[in-house]
């Protein structure tokens, strides 16, 4: 027998209550995340039958009334989640509390983890990361001095290494945060060389680089010949587990907007990478887009 979809938001909203408390008591400081998770679970749900008869929770708060189902196919349509993905991600929604808890667990982390940065979304104006820190190398090498990471991205790249190391891999850190003047010097460079339309497959319009972020690492070596190197077959294999995510995978220019890039990874959280790889098949453009529509849908 096949649940309703909304039967999983119902157990969603019951597993909230004891997880907002939670949060209420660890942390005085309440986070709009929080904030929208403790609407969700104390002001938003109810129950309400629309005119088609179909029975769903609605899961915020006044300004926004959608019920669950509903919601759901809008923020799968609008992020472009191709059909069979997108059925297969109501029928996870429809079979329990996970997914919904899988994301709020995503929401809950530095927003800047889950941010669609791509062609169409640049960093806000002027976007500086305020904790970067060198890497140090150690476990793993560096291909210069000055290379920097967001602090979270490179306690995970240390840790990462470590386990690679066990392993018998080194792995070689090779290009990190970029700023948005170095940006303009990396685009400027390849439009020069290769023609703009080209440079815009290959490299990010200042503003428009997911290295700003400041939690993007490329490995080297930075060309093809990276992914059948231990270090490339190793990472691609056990990146998720320290919360990297490859950003451009093979055969999905169409949807990222650039050519396969084996060695660029984005450190998005152990949470979002599970989230990614449980429910989008591995492709962190699909997550992103989903968490981006699911933020902005009403
Ligand atoms: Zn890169």
């Amino acid at each position: 027998m096949i649940k309703p979809l909304w039967a999983g938001a119902v157990w969603s909203i019951l597993w909230y209550i004891p997880i907002v408390l939670l949060l209420a008591s660890c942390s005085p400081s309440e986070t709009p995340q929080q904030a929208a998770v403790g609407n969700l679970a104390v002001g938003g749900a109810g129950t309400i039958t629309g005119d088609s008869g179909l029975t769903g929770t609605v899961i915020a708060g006044a300004d926004s009334e959608l019920a669950f189902p509903e919601k759901m196919r809008q923020v799968l349509s609008k992020a472009l989640i191709p059909g069979d993905l997108s059925r297969r991600i109501m029928a996870a929604a429809a079979d329990g509390p996970n997914f919904i808890l899988d994301l709020l667990a995503c929401l809950e982390g530095d927003p800047y983890l889950w941010r669609l940065v791509d062609k169409a979304h640049p960093l806000p104006e002027g976007y500086e990361p305020e904790d970067l820190v060198e890497l140090t190398g150690g476990a793993y090498q560096i291909n210069r001095r000055g290379l920097m990471l967001r602090r979270a991205a490179a306690n995970a790249l240390t840790a990462m290494a470590y386990a690679a190391k066990a392993d018998g891999v080194v792995f070689l850190a090779a290009s990190s945060y970029r700023s948005y003047d170095y940006q303009v010097e990396v685009y400027a460079r390849n439009v020069r060389e290769d023609g703009q339309e080209e440079a815009d497959r290959l490299s990010a319009r200042p503003g428009y680089s997911q290295h700003q972020t400041g939690l993007v690492l490329d490995f080297g070596p930075i060309d093809d010949s990276f992914a059948t190197t231990p270090a490339g077959r190793w990472i691609l294999s056990n990146a998720a587990r320290f919360g990297w995510s490859i950003s451009f995978p093979d055969g999905y220019e169409a949807v990222t907007g650039y050519v396969w890039e084996s060695w660029h990874y984005r450190y998005v959280g152990p949470e979002l990478a599970a989230f990614i790889d449980t429910y989008f098949d591995g492709i962190q453009q699909y997550a992103l887009q989903f968490i981006h529509e699911w933020e902005n849908i009403r």
